[in-house]
């Protein structure tokens, strides 16, 4: 019998489902399929894959209300978060690449009146997609729309402790008339992500992690020359200069660190205030943060849901009383939540420290959770120093009513991306990944075809061969 993981709703503690873990031989008779079925995938004209990926991005759509309660129920995330975004956001993706997928194309390379050359994108194969928790049908989406558009086949694990929706995306792609095997999923933690990484047929790691596993990841498929994407975690700064329009920092700073109650890679954990309005902004931040809803993440009115598990709960709150002892200022938060209906929940406040340190754990560490460090500044030079002064590079923000100071200030920010007065957008259009320990390749846009592709080189001779012999 194979071994067996639950799946546990880290709002209610209750039981969702119970998963048979994928072996080494559910791994190889998955890519037996797939290797076949990639065969015939890659075969299809492009404007066919589109028009099932197409078809697909329509029924997740027509089950945002279905999907986005299951993705609440497994994450502990706002169901007004899932409805407008999880399920939304990886059905703009399918679409986007279902357009693409008839317009990936080689070059015509001109070489002189005896020969011309061409190349072809061709598809690498096989590939893997291996998930993290906080976005799972997102990051299912973001992998496989662009990974079958280009005509390889997608083996998808997601995170062990969010297995449910990519099952649905798998049945959706299904029933949109996707050729069996051509994406599947599998269950399992990280020995069946290892047996992923170390298998030989499998040509491409797309990863969603922590910088530990990235490297991890890294080192296992480098023993058979895989391709890999790593999208891993971050530390990003937000710089607010004392010309912003302070609401919209206000904004943006709490868009930075409190949606999907802090758990999202790209957050700017790190807000740089100038000290002209250092107070009334710390101010401004308390009165809005004392509002937010914290609760049962079913309730549309909620705003805060719960941490993924028990084991990361604790982990936040560590690092909270950490950074009270390293002399860090509470100004709001702080604590575990624990509600009368909702006992078993794991809750934490939305935290804000002011007057922080840059060498303190928590302005340095990825907490994971709704935790903002607010850092007093003097001058544009001091800041971007500061702001650069971390081994990650995922993303960063500006707020400025000063266009030329806003894009001095992003060309010098070591980051894969910036947002000038706003935060945590990502359109599927704008590629999407980390500079430096944050990560390598791009999801998103048309450079992530790039990362699902390989070019095939071909001289064609226009006349006789003069051959020396
Ligand atoms: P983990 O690195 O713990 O896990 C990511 C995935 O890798 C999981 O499916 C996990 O399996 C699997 N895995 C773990 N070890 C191995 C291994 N040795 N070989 C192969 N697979 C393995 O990340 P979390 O799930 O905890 O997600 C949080 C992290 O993800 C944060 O650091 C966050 O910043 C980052 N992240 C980055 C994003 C980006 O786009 N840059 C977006 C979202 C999150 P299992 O968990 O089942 O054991």
């Amino acid at each position: 019998m194979a071994a067996t993981f639950e799946s546990i709703n880290p709002a209610t503690s209750e039981l969702l489902a119970t998963l048979a873990v994928a072996d080494a031989s559910a791994i190889d008779a998955a890519v037996t399929r797939a290797a076949a079925a990639q065969k015939l995938w890659a075969a299809m004209p492009g404007v066919e894959r589109g028009r099932i990926l197409r078809r697909a991005a329509d029924l997740l759509r027509a089950n945002n209300n279905v999907l986005a309660r299951l993705e609440t129920q497994d994450t502990g995330k706002p169901i007004q978060e899932t409805s407008v975004v999880d399920v939304i956001s990886g059905a703009d993706c399918l679409e986007y690449y279902a357009g693409l997928a008839a317009t990936i194309a080689g070059q015509h390379i001109d070489l002189g009146p005896s020969a011309f050359g061409y190349t072809r994108r061709e598809p690498l194969g096989v590939v893997c997609g291996i998930g993290a928790w906080n976005y799972p049908l997102q990051i299912a989406c973001w992998k496989s729309a662009p990974a079958l558009a280009c005509g390889n086949a997608m083996i998808f694990k997601p995170a062990e402790l969010t297995p449910l929706t990519a099952i649905r995306l798998e049945e959706i792609y299904r029933e949109a008339g996707l050729p069996d095997g051509v994406f599947s999923v599998v269950q399992g933690a990280a020995e069946t992500g290892r047996l992923l990484t170390r298998h030989p047929d499998i040509r491409k790691i797309s990863l969603t992690g922590e910088v530990g596993t990235g490297i991890k990841v890294m080192t296992d498929a480098a023993a058979t020359l895989k391709h890999v994407t790593l999208e891993l975690g971050g530390k990003s700064p937000l710089i607010v200069f004392e010309d912003a329009a302070l609401d919209n920092a206000v904004s943006g700073a709490m868009l930075a660190n409190f949606y999907s109650a802090g758990e999202v890679c790209s957050n700017a954990t790190r807000v740089f205030v100038h000290r002209s309005i250092y107070d009334v902004f710390i101010e401004k931040l308390r009165l809005r943060v004392g509002t937010m809803r914290i609760g049962d993440p079913l309730d549309p009115e909620t705003q805060v849901g719960a941490l993924i598990s028990e084991q990361h709960m604790h982990k936040v709150l560590k690092y909270i009383e950490t950074g009270k002892k390293q002399g860090a200022r509470l100004v709001i938060g702080g604590n575990r939540v624990v509600h009368s209906k909702m006992n078993k929940g794991f809750f934490v406040e939305p935290t804000v420290f002011a007057d922080c340190r840059d060498d303190m754990s928590v302005v340095q560490e990825e907490i994971f959770g709704p935790v903002m460090c607010v850092l007093v500044f003097d001058s544009e030079q001091e800041v971007v120093r500061r702001a650069n002064d971390t081994l990650y590079g995922l993303a960063a923000g500006v707020f400025t009513q000063d266009i030329t100071r806003a894009h001095r200030v992003v060309a010098q920010l070591e980051a894969g991306t910036c947002w000038i007065n706003h935060y945590n957008i990502t359109p599927v259009e704008l590629p999407f990944g980390g500079n430096k320990l944050s990560g390598i390749g791009r999801e998103n846009g048309i450079a992530a075809i790039e990362h699902y592709t390989q070019l095939k080189s071909v001289y064609v001779a226009l006349t006789d061969i003069e051959a020396p012999y």
